[in-house]
């Protein structure tokens, strides 16, 4: 049985002055998000898989601030992150990768996701291409009240996906993790990224100076639950590993591998993608969506949450 543990609530958190994380609690394509407010703008972190969910962030919004949104930061091309962007009246900014990802969604009905996620929400999801990318760095200079607030994106991929970016407040210690974090109880995924560079990407967000950081997935964290995803996906590669050089097939390895205190994570299929991505690393391959059975993957692997809840 997959115990489901979700002790966190659904809700804006104040996190410091003018710097909000909304939050919402679940599983599969179920984000978190969030909301920088300055002297005549407001910024966004990340739209949500449907419009029922956009438009519970959007009147938390309107609740705290009515002034207008300047800018929507992708943090990556997953669709939880980027279906409802067109419901910000904003533009939209992310890195390269990311916009190029969004290209090859866009023939997609994303009703085709409930072949693999039935029952899925998807009313209103729409994808939409974003306004501005960058590569490396960019930072936003936001006007505050006899100040500004330096804002700065920064690309940690390739990690969850080839497109992450993390939103860094120097100031006020505080990091928008996009996927880079999956905080505990919730699984960290790695099947359209890399597990070396999400082991790498997380050492780095942990060197820094940070008071709160705000998981795409799961509660509002501190440096502990950086540690705590760091730890699984190090024991995934490990695992993946000597399974690898037995010559033991991927999807026969999940079956062999004993998650000891990760069972107890939600999600914990993904177990099933995230050994599948190691081997594609132990192969040579290079990160990203281009494996040649990545839909019988995600097939397997919803099909191994289904046994998990039998
Ligand atoms: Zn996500």
């Amino acid at each position: 049985m997959n115990p489901r543990v979700s002790k966190w609530k659904t809700g804006m958190i104040k996190v410091a002055p003018g710097v909000y994380a909304y939050v919402q609690t679940g599983g599969w394509f179920i984000n978190n998000a969030g909301l920088i407010v300055g002297k005549k703008d407001a910024i966004v972190v990340d739209s949500l898989a449907n419009a029922k969910m956009a438009k519970r962030f959007i009147s938390e919004i309107k609740k705290i601030t009515d002034k207008p949104l300047s800018y929507l930061i992708n943090t990556h091309h997953h669709t939880d992150h980027t279906w409802t962007n067109y419901l910000f009246p904003a533009k939209t900014i992310c890195h390269t990768r990311c916009r190029e990802e969004t290209v090859k969604e866009m023939n997609m009905d994303p009703s085709l996701y409930l072949e693999i996620f039935p029952g899925l929400d998807v009313t209103g999801a729409k994808v939409t291409l974003q306004d501005i990318t960058f590569e490396k760095e960019l930072t936003i200079y936001q006007e505050m009240d006899g100040s500004e607030r330096e804002i700065k994106l920064i690309y940690a991929g390739p990690a969850h996906t080839v497109s992450d970016v993390f939103v860094y407040l120097p100031e006020e210690r505080v990091i928008f993790c996009g996927d880079l974090l999956f905080s505990e109880p919730c699984t960290p995924f790695a099947l359209m990224g890399s597990i070396s560079g999400y082991v790498s990407a997380l050492d780095r967000l942990a060197d820094l100076d940070v008071r709160v950081y705000v998981p795409g997935h799961g509660p509002l964290s501190k440096r502990e639950a950086l540690c705590k995803a760091r730890g699984y996906l190090a024991f995934v590669q490990e695992e993946a590993h000597k399974k690898f050089e037995d010559g033991i097939k991927a999807y026969d390895a999940v079956r062999t591998i004993d998650l000891g205190v990760y069972k107890r994570w939600n999600e914990r299929e993904r177990i099933v993608g995230n050994i599948e991505r190691a081997y594609s690393e132990f192969r040579g391959e290079p990160p990203g969506t281009e494996l040649p059975n990545f839909l019988d993957i995600m097939i397997k692997m919803m099909e191994y949450r289904r046994e998990l809840e039998i």
